[in-house]
């Protein structure tokens, strides 16, 4: 049953998607040979198995097992005590053996659910079918204007967890927040690189419409989606022109389609094989995995804090949704949620004040020198928390004002050193703080602006600005502007 809400036209989409994460193990699935190396020339990472040479006996890296064993826990569920691995058997000549080994029956994964977050600030919870460990195939390459093809076989064998959705997405927005809480949740728990540039996870959007809310219409599946905006896109497109051939009378067929990013289109590759055409049968060269309780119980605890946690953590801390999740988002070589969890223990308004620099002022440092380096990394590094609780005490107890806080972390992310307190006297930026000094000037400021001070008392506002100024000026920037405020409507009596 479809709710009415989803309706577009007439029709109710109805969207399932299977994600592929590349596991993060030193070597591939059934070899020893490397999965590290990003860009290695063509066919130098591999062997005997690789090419699924005869004779040629595949041995099961436990590092993948133990990678998608935690996979199970970030995705709300716990490893299947016993499965097993199949050959799914197709003709390709990126597949040399001439069937993939993959899970069938009994995957490692069964039954998980995720809570997705939507940008509308509302959350749905959708389940996972399954997820099943599986090697990669190679590589073709069609040269344009040759007759030949190539093949690179150094991706032959990377081990893969394929992540399957029950078909419970009913919209693009729905879509892209399931495939950016499957990477958010797959990163952190540490099982892939989730770079998605370098194709480390990859999604496959199964999207149908139907005029019946009880009943799904027949699937395309849109296959190697490489960006959340590509998901969200490729699933729009697909629903208007599923409706579009309905509305023209003519029948949707099971079939896979490819996106054409530079034309933001789906378009037709291949009619869709079903499960029997693979011919699967148990894999003879592969003993079924059978993990223990103990086993199980050890990878729970090396599960690192999920992203459910952190957002119920840092929302404590009274920091704002987009925050959280923009600084979840960012987390990776700089680990912006582990510092602001940090503050975190010197209570919430530390943490806050860590997590509001980073978002609204770090991010932009970064950005900013980006553009200037040309795209290049930049050199900058959050300070550690010591500095950030140096500037913390000093604007708390309005000795430097905000814009001192952001310039002075600005110059410790860029490389300054040393203390912070010797930082404020050699520039000069404590501010008057003792309110009597303040009230000398602002009694003076209101003795020479008599006219604006009156335009205050007649309700105009804006003339309070001027009078603060005023103080600033009188004060060499040294006032704090917000005492200096209210010391004025104090005086002026509004
Ligand atoms: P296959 O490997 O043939 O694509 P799977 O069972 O692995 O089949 O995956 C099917 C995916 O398609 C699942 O994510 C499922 O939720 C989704 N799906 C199934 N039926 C529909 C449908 N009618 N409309 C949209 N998605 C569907
Ligand atoms: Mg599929």
């Amino acid at each position: 049953m479809v709710d009415e809400k989803y309706k577009v036209k007439d029709y109710y989409p109805t969207i399932g998607i299977e994600c592929h994460v590349q596991l993060k193990t030193k070597t591939k699935l059934f070899s020893s040979v490397s999965n590290e190396a990003i860009d290695a020339e063509p066919n130098t990472l591999v062997n005997h198995i690789c090419f699924g040479l005869p004779g040629a006996l595949p041995v099961l890296n436990e590092e993948a097992v133990r990678l998608a064993s935690k996979a199970a826990f970030a995705l709300g569920t716990t490893p299947q005590k016993f499965s097993k691995f199949d050959r799914k058997h197709y003709f390709y000549p990126d597949l040399p053996k001439g069937y993939q080994i993959s899970q069938f029956d009994e995957p490692i994964i069964l039954d998980g659910s995720i809570v997705i977050h939507l940008e509308d600030g509302s959350q749905k919870t959708i389940n996972i079918t399954r997820a099943h460990m599986e090697e990669d195939a190679g590589k073709s390459t069609h040269p344009s204007g040759e007759d030949f093809s190539l093949v690179d076989l150094n991706r032959a064998g990377t081990p893969l967890l394929e992540i399957v959705s029950e078909p419970e997405i009913h919209s693009s927005a729905e879509a892209k927040a399931y495939a950016k809480e499957l990477w958010l949740r797959m990163k952190y728990a540490g099982v892939s690189d989730v770079d998605l540039y370098h194709g480390n996870m990859r999604f496959d959007v199964n999207v149908s419409v139907s005029k019946d809310s009880q009943k799904f219409g027949t699937r395309t599946e849109t296959k190697n989606l490489n960006s959340f905006k590509s998901v969200e896109r490729a699933v729009d497109y697909e629903i208007e022109r599923q409706i579009k051939a309905l509305e023209k009378g003519e029948k949707i067929v099971q079939e896979t389609r490819g996106w054409l990013d530079d034309k933001q289109k789906t378009v037709s590759q291949r009619s869709k094989e079903d499960a029997h055409d693979y011919r699967y049968f148990p894999d003879p060269d592969i003993p079924p995995i059978v993990l223990s309780d103990e086993y199980i119980a050890e990878i729970k605890k090396s599960v690192q804090r999920m992203p459910e946690e952190i957002r119920e953590e840092l929302s404590e801390a009274g920091i704002a949704k987009a925050t959280i999740e923009a600084l979840m988002e960012s987390s990776g070589n700089e680990d912006y949620v582990g510092l602001v969890i940090e503050a975190q223990k010197d209570g919430n308004k530390f943490a806050a004040f860590v997590a509001n620099f980073i978002v609204n002022d770090y991010f932009k440092l970064i950005s900013d020198s980006r553009t200037q380096t040309n795209g290049a990394e930049s050199l900058n590094k959050l300070p550690g928390i010591k500095v950030f609780s140096d500037v913390f005490e000093l604007f708390s107890s309005n000795d430097i004002s905000s814009n001192s806080v952001v310039m002075i972390l600005f110059k410790f992310s860029q490389g300054t050193t040393g203390s912070v307190n010797d930082f404020v006297d050699k520039n000069n930026l404590r501010q008057m703080s003792n309110s009597g000094e303040i009230e000398k000037i602002v009694d003076q400021v209101i003795i020479d602006n008599p006219k604006p001070v009156e335009d205050v008392k007649n309700g105009e506002m804006k003339a309070i600005g001027f009078l603060v100024g005023q103080v600033m000026k009188a004060s060499q920037g040294k006032a704090n502007p917000g005492l200096a405020k209210d010391l004025i409507k104090k005086k002026i009596g509004v």
